[in-house]
């Protein structure tokens, strides 16, 4: 039985430490507004110091799970030891554990390019046949698409919502939209349905390891440079969190 998540801090922003995520998510009674959940990362982080906004989606999210090494790095330099959750890793287990369930769960995939969600349903579909694949929809639409969309997710009411717009855009789109299912769990994957498709490849195992995952992205697409410089300040401002004995957390 899954124990209730702590809750840290990480520069003032909520990070839930729960032993299996997938477990205690899909045994919560929801609350009538669906159940959002956040892979945090140290981009996402520094998105929200500079943007009420996002600070206040990160607020209001019910699970917030360590998924950048960056995170990880903060909470060890404050004294606690947790292992990485990567969010597609996360998301895996959820689908296995959601196709144990004795009644079938209802999945929906929303995002990516044209074709990928379908590719992403499909090997779903074959890998964990017990999973009931209610509908898909790609990343990129006009406005009636999204019309659509929306009330086919009211009229399907999945039980998991995989949402692969991108951070921050998933985010917003999952905290604008997650009343609407309210018996689901909504998680935002970014690239996830990339790779799930075999449009693109994960970082080798060895990367995932020496916590360098951000490194081989950074080597398969060099354009996110720009985004990716908040993590060496991330990481810089949690040294400087440390070394001013700003929060010790007791483990
Ligand atoms: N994407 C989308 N619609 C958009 C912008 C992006 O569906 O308007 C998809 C994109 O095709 C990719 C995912 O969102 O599959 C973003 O992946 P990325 O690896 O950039 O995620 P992040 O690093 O932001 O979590």
């Amino acid at each position: 039985m899954p124990t209730i998540p702590a809750k840290v801090s990480v520069f003032g922003f909520p990070l839930h430490l729960v032993d299996n995520a997938p477990e205690w998510l899909l045994m919560q009674q929801r609350d009538g507004r669906g159940q959002h959940v956040i892979t945090l990362n140290s981009e996402m982080v520094m998105l929200a110091e500079r943007t009420p906004e996002f600070a206040d989606v990160l607020h209001r999210a019910d699970l917030v799970i360590p998924d950048g090494s960056g995170v990880i790095l903060y909470l060890k330099l404050h004294g606690l030891s947790v292992p990485r959750l990567p969010g597609i890793e996360f998301a895996e287990a959820l689908l296995r554990l959601a196709n144990e369930a004795p009644q079938p769960k209802r999945v929906f995939f929303y995002g990516a390019a044209p074709g990928v969600a379908e590719k992403v349903a499909e090997r779903w579909h074959r890998e964990l046949p017990n999973l009931k694949i209610v509908g898909v929809q790609s990343g990129y639409h006009d406005a009636a698409t999204e019309v659509a969309l929306i009330e086919k997710l009211k009229e399907t009411q999945p039980h998991i919502i995989f949402v692969a717009l991108g951070v921050p855009r998933q985010e917003y789109w999952i905290d604008r939209h997650r009343h609407i299912c309210p018996e689901a769990i909504w998680v935002g994957v970014g690239g996830s349905f990339d790779i799930w498709a075999g449009v693109k490849k994960r970082a080798p195992k060895l990367f995932q390891k020496l916590h360098l995952e951000w490194l081989y992205r950074l080597y398969q697409e060099p354009w996110r440079w720009r985004r990716m410089l908040a993590l060496p300040q991330f990481a810089w401002k949690a040294i400087l969190s440390r070394l001013h004995g700003r929060q010790r957390f007791s483990s």
